[in-house]
C-alpha cells in the first residue's frame, strides 16, 4: 500500500471511526479525521501517533450539512490533498426499541439523513476525483441489522437505513465497475462503543478489522459486496 495515500473517515472522533483512523495512520496514511465539530476532531487527532510518512489532519465535517461537505472539499483541494480512501462511518441509532408502527417519522428522517444521505453526499464530493485519478476505495460502514434476508423487528429506522446504505454501495460499485475504484459495505460486528454498549463482544480493534481490510484492498479486490469478518455475507 502506498505510504502517501490520503484517507478520509467520517464520524471519527470516537468509536470505530477513531480506531480506523488510528490504524490507517499507523500504516502510513495521511488521515483526514473528521468530526461534527473541529475541537472534537483535534482532540481525537491528538491521541493518534502516525507512523512513517503518515499524518493526521483533523477537520470539521457534519455529513448532514452540505455546506460543511463543500468547505472540507475546498479546504483539502486548496492544500492539494486528494482523497484516495473514503470510510463512510458516521452513523446514528435512535430509539432502537421503537417498533415499525411506533417509530417517529422524525427519527426515521434523521436516521436516513445521517446514515444514508450523508454517505451519499460525502461520496459525491470525493468519488469523482477517485474515478478521475483511477484509484479509490470506499467503505460504507453498514450493519447486519440492514440484511434483508434476516430482517425482522430490530431497530426499524436504523435497519432500514443500513439496507438503503447497502443499496447505495451496489449503485456506486456499479457506477465505478471496471475502474480501480472499489466500493463495499462492511459490518463491524457488535462492538463496544457508545453505540454498541459495554456488553458487546468485540473491541474497536476487532470492529475496525474488516473496514481496514476493505480500505486497503489491492487491485482486483472485490467491489459491490457486503463483508463481515472479511467474509462475504448476504444482503
Ligand atoms: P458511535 O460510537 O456512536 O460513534 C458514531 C460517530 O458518528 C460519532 O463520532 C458521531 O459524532 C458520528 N456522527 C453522528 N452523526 C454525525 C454527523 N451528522 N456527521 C458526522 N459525524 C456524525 O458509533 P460506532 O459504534 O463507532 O459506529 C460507527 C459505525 O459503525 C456506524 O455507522 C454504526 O452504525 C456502525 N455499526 C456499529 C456497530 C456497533 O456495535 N458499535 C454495529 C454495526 C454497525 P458525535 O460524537 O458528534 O455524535
Amino acid at each position: 500500500m502506498s505510504e502517501s495515500r490520503v484517507a478520509l473517515v467520517t464520524g471519527a472522533n470516537r468509536g470505530i471511526g477513531l480506531e480506523v483512523c488510528r490504524q490507517l495512520a499507523a500504516r502510513g496514511f495521511h488521515v483526514v479525521l473528521t468530526a461534527r465539530n473541529e475541537e472534537d476532531a483535534e482532540r481525537a487527532g491528538s491521541t493518534i501517533h502516525a507512523a512513517g510518512t503518515g499524518s493526521v489532519i483533523p477537520a470539521r465535517l457534519d455529513v448532514t450539512d452540505a455546506g460543511s461537505i463543500r468547505e472540507l472539499a475546498d479546504d483539502l483541494s486548496g492544500r492539494s490533498l486528494t482523497v484516495d480512501v473514503l470510510v463512510n462511518n458516521a452513523g446514528i441509532l435512535l430509539n432502537e426499541d421503537d417498533g415499525a408502527l411506533e417509530m417517529t417519522v422524525r427519527d426515521v428522517r434523521a436516521t436516513l439523513e445521517t446514515n444514508v444521505i450523508g454517505a451519499i453526499a460525502v461520496s459525491q464530493a470525493f468519488v469523482p476525483g477517485m474515478i478521475e485519478r483511477g484509484y479509490g476505495r470506499v467503505v460504507n460502514v453498514s450493519s447486519e441489522a440492514g440484511q434483508l434476508t434476516s430482517m425482522e423487528t430490530y431497530a426499524p429506522a436504523y435497519s432500514i437505513s443500513k439496507a438503503a446504505l447497502n443499496a447505495f454501495t451496489r449503485q456506486l460499485a456499479g457506477e465505478t465497475r471496471g475502474t480501480d475504484v472499489l466500493v463495499n459495505s462492511a459490518c463491524p460486528g457488535w462492538v463496544r462503543t457508545d453505540m454498541g454498549g459495554p456488553g458487546a463482544p468485540k473491541s474497536v480493534e476487532e470492529g475496525a478489522d474488516t473496514i481496514l481490510w476493505l480500505a486497503t484492498l489491492g487491485p482486483k479486490g472485490p467491489t459491490g459486496g457486503f463483508f463481515s469478518d472479511r467474509r462475504k455475507i448476504e444482503w
